[in-house]
């Protein structure tokens, strides 16, 4: 059994269409009604869209409905289908907390809920019967305002228990006017010892130089090796990875065609700089970690020695792997249940 780190998906994302809908049919009817039955339900939730905006709209759709009262019937479902159907061993899984916090409460009394909701995300992603290796990312957001993204980096540094690291989520589109904040934001972070990664260089509107060298990984970054390839030097110097979501190019209207990431691949590998291979938003995209390998693999995009390097890189760039544990070590944590199981 082949096992599989993932380091870029959200929990918002992350919602399979099919307990999504069983969740509004038992829970919220009324979310439910507008459809005809399930079938016209996920055409909706999974079809393409024009944009990375009106992408990321769909988003909101689940932020609504995961509170901390249902995070825990969400997560239980996320961890047993990324076990069961996708091989993991590793997770980290991303989010901005405020927003599952009530709208109704002032400013101030979402950010205190906040570490609530880190808790009980964390308690429920531990699960001995799906042991999954997994930590959370918390995500700032380009429609938050500072003092509220700067809560969710201090929050970050008082979890370290539940929290690997930050992000900036939100379209990189719109980070222009506000970017001396995100980057006292993130040396901030850095000088809390926060492990960071970013959405960059996802859009050809999302490239901005100047935030590059506070991110330890890139996520997404494409447009680098396609639009900006003198940089690839200086990424591989630093050491920074690129989290890769094939699908999500296509969702969003910003690839039509995923040959055009072949590109991508063969200049990061020139250069020396690692990639890895994420879903994003495996439930929105009716996706699943292997099978965004397999689709690389026979549309020739990669090879297999390339799959394999970019599979290591995972394991290599996991902000969890605080004690430098090798890949055999964790994957021991894992293998340990089912080795028993043969011995019984
Ligand atoms: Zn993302």
């Amino acid at each position: 059994m082949a096992l599989y780190a993932e380091l870029h998906r959200h929990l918002g994302g992350s919602v399979v269409p099919r307990v999504l809908w069983r969740y509004f049919q038992r829970s919220q009817p009324d979310s439910a009604s507008p459809f005809a039955d399930y079938e016209a339900f996920e055409e909706f939730y999974t079809r393409p869209r024009n944009t990375l905006d009106e992408y990321l709209e769909l988003h909101t759709l689940v932020e609504k409905v995961q509170t901390a009262e249902t995070l825990p019937y969400f997560i239980f479902r996320l961890m047993r289908g990324a076990y069961v159907f996708e091989n993991l061993a590793y997770l980290e899984l991303r989010y901005t907390p405020y927003l599952r916090t009530p709208e109704h409460l002032s400013q101030t009394e979402r950010i205190e809920l906040m570490a609530s909701i880190v808790q009980v995300v964390g308690q429920a992603s531990q699960l001995d019967e799906y042991p999954i290796v997994n930590s959370q990312i918390l995500c700032m957001h380009s429609r938050l305002p500072y003092a509220v993204n700067r809560a969710i980096v201090e929050l970050a540094a008082q979890m370290p228990q539940y929290v690997c690291g930050i992000d900036l989520a939100g379209g990189d589109n719109h980070y222009g006017e506000r970017m001396s904040e995100y980057i006292e934001l993130y040396d901030y972070a850095r000088s809390l010892g926060i492990n960071t990664t970013g959405h960059l260089y996802e859009t050809p509107d999302g490239c901005h130089p100047e935030l590059l060298p506070y991110l330890m990984r890139i996520g997404h970054g494409i447009q680098i090796p396609l639009q900006h390839p003198e940089l690839l030097p200086e990424l591989a110097q630093r050491g920074q990875c690129l989290e890769v979501c094939p699908t999500t190019y296509l969702k969003t209207g910003t690839l039509q065609d995923l040959q055009q990431l072949k590109i991508v691949f063969d200049r990061c590998f020139e250069a020396g700089v690692d990639i890895a291979i994420c879903t994003d938003n495996a439930g929105l995209h009716n996706m699943r970690l292997p099978f965004e390998y397999e689709s690389l693999l026979t549309q020739d995009i990669i090879s297999f020695q390339q799959l394999q390097a970019c599979q290591e890189a995972a394991f290599r760039h996991a902000f969890a792997w605080k004690y430098q544990q090798r890949p055999e070590s964790i994957l021991n944590k894992i293998l340990h249940p089912q080795l028993d199981l043969v011995r019984s």
